[in-house]
């Protein structure tokens, strides 16, 4: 995206080239990050919000425990907002003011009111989370949406099964164990 980056100061530059130098997140998935992935798409299918919050937070919880960065706050919502431009899919918020950060997603697209696909779904996910890293991991001053950038996210979409999980599903009801299951609420 050249003519984006000609609109920036030269020091948005430096960390736009920063963030291009930079192509995988290299990261070891624990056993309960792969079981997460791997019960995602039948969760995803039973289009239960609570247990898809359950799901989402842990893979966030354990990206950042692997990565030993912050950790944040993942909430699922129901429906896309969207306007003459689009759906939006994900929106990222960094910590402030002594909060952690946090991350919302929406389970089902705007248009057809369908549950968003599992790669759709996973991917918008891992896009939230690099935009974490980018600040976290990598102490980038800002976070871009370079070429470098989506190849983290695909970095850690391929690190932690989600080919896998595409391929051969378990069933919804193999989500991941965890105290964080049982606290789930509706918000
Ligand atoms: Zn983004």
């Amino acid at each position: 995206m050249p003519s984006f980056r000609h609109r920036l100061t030269r020091a948005q530059q430096r960390i736009y080239d920063r963030s291009e130098a930079t192509s995988a997140i290299p990261l070891r998935p624990t056993s309960r990050l792969l079981a997460a992935v791997r019960a995602l798409p039948g969760i995803l299918l039973s289009a239960d919000r609570p247990r898809i919050e359950v799901v989402s937070q842990a893979i966030a919880d354990e990206i950042c425990a692997v990565l030993r960065v912050a950790p944040l706050r993942v909430t699922v919502s129901q429906t896309r907002p969207s306007n003459a431009r689009g759906e939006l899919h994900g929106l990222y918020t960094p910590p402030h003011a002594g909060r952690r950060a946090t991350i919302q997603v929406w389970m089902m697209t705007a248009k057809r009111g369908q549950v968003v696909a599992f790669k759709a779904y996973l991917r918008t996910l891992l896009h939230e989370i690099c935009h974490h890293l980018d600040y976290q991991l990598l102490r980038l001053p800002d976070s871009f949406h370079t070429d470098g950038f989506y190849r983290r996210e695909s970095s850690l979409f391929h690190q932690i099964g989600g080919n896998t999980a595409a391929r051969n599903p378990t069933a919804g009801r193999a989500a991941p164990q965890g105290g964080n299951a049982t606290r789930a609420t509706l918000q």
